[in-house]
């Protein structure tokens, strides 16, 4: 938990807030007994996030990369199928498309708020596409084109109407991934519940967490009842272990999900913690040359999940990597964003498609701590480190 520090603590990027009922929930479970993937908490969690996202349902997992892999098999991704991902985001989003036997394209970042580039989407399915018996083909690989991926990025969502138009013309499923977006809205609606599936995480350094642990969430109870099949060994029969398919141990425990109840009480003041924090930063940092602030589309209401700048070397005189060296240097953590997916060695084998403003922003990005605890006494020092660093 996070206490006012002197200038040696040491701040992180970003930490769980674990100050509710969350200890009240794991003792229920221990003296209980119920600690594995059944229990009143998993059906619980369950059922108060789909709530929250107002949509039919959800399917609790072990982790986002779990909840992705398997939304995507309910999607109909199939093998050697290809799927249009951004190159900009976690790795995770790509290996599940691996783990389907599928395909990620890897589509550029818009430079304004560094979500997927929807012209160029467009551009990529009118022009690199095309229509053979029935189904979208990528000219190039001769592979059907069949689903999209918009991340919502750092908490601001993607343009989710420009995305559902193109989708709709070109027969493409969509699967939210939602893991960073949880909070967040798109035209007053909750990021999560605007494609046909989306994932949630609940990792240790998202706005909640269960230490570890997913969601698939939807509104067709069919998918649903689907995907909780697979990531329950797809057991047909109970008493004598009968299984059709072979599914996966992809369930989150009962222990995990009463943390997540406990969290999910917090949503809210999480949320508003995270906005404060970008409205402090924007007002502290405003007006330094060569660093650019983040800021929300029209449309947009962010959860700013890691408050993210770009530095501009030539005007801001450091690289974002020297100003995360110097930010280290005084005991604060900050990280550049994740290698662009189209130039990482695991994805070697994909197409990528003019994926250059990515590569600026890889370049020029850097995340400043985000906790939800994150002290204003603290979040003074990171903007005096970076003054000073401008000067
Ligand atoms: C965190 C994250 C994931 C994976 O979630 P885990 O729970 O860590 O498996 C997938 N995609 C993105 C964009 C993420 O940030």
């Amino acid at each position: 938990m996070s206490t006012p520090s002197d200038k040696t603590t040491f701040i992180p990027l970003s930490e769980p807030l674990i100050d509710g009922r969350e200890w009240e929930y794991v003792k229920e479970c221990l003296d209980t007994g119920w600690v594995s993937s059944a229990g009143r908490f998993v059906d619980r969690f369950e059922a108060e996030l789909a709530k929250r996202l107002g949509v039919a349902g959800a399917v609790a997992t072990a982790s986002g990369t779990a909840a992705l892999h398997v939304a995507l098999l309910l999607a109909g991704v199939g093998s050697a199928d290809e799927v249009l991902v951004p190159s900009l985001t976690f790795i995770a989003t790509a290996n599940a498309v691996r783990y389907c036997g599928a395909w990620p394209v890897f589509m550029d970042a818009e430079a304004s708020h560094f979500q997927v580039d929807l012209d160029k989407v467009a551009n990529f399915l009118e022009h690199e596409c095309q229509w053979s018996r029935g189904q979208l083909r990528n000219r190039s690989s001769g592979r059907r084109v069949a689903a999209i991926v918009p991340v919502h990025l750092l908490g601001h969502p993607v343009d989710m109407d420009q995305l559902l138009a193109l989708t709709a013309k070109y027969g493409l499923a969509v699967v939210e991934d939602a893991t960073q977006g949880l909070g967040s809205l798109y035209k007053q609606r909750p990021v999560g519940s605007l494609g046909s599936l989306a994932c949630l995480s609940f990792n240790g350094n998202k706005l909640l967490t269960t230490g570890g642990g997913g969601m698939i969430v939807g509104n067709d109870e069919q998918l649903l009842a689907r995907g909780r099949y697979l990531t329950t060994q797809a057991r047909d029969d109970a008493a004598e272990y009968i299984h059709r398919s072979v599914g996966y141990n992809y369930r989150l425990s009962n222990l995990a999900a009463a943390i997540g109840c406990a969290q999910l009480e917090r949503l809210d003041d999480f949320l508003a913690a995270k906005r404060a924090l970008a409205a402090n930063y924007a007002h502290a940092l405003r007006g330094l040359p060569g660093l650019v602030l983040p800021t929300q589309a029209a449309w947009a209401q962010s959860a700013w999940w890691l408050y993210t700048v770009l530095v501009e070397e030539k005007e801001f005189g450091l690289s974002s990597r020297e100003l995360r060296g110097r930010l280290k240097e005084a005991g604060i953590e900050s990280r550049t964003f994740y290698q662009p997916l189209h130039l990482s060695p695991a994805h070697a084998g994909s197409q990528a498609y003019h994926c250059e403003v990515a590569e600026r922003i890889w370049s020029q990005g850097l995340s400043l701590p985000s906790s939800v605890g994150l002290q204003p006494e603290d979040q003074n020092r990171v903007t005096e480190v970076i003054r000073d660093a401008a000067r």
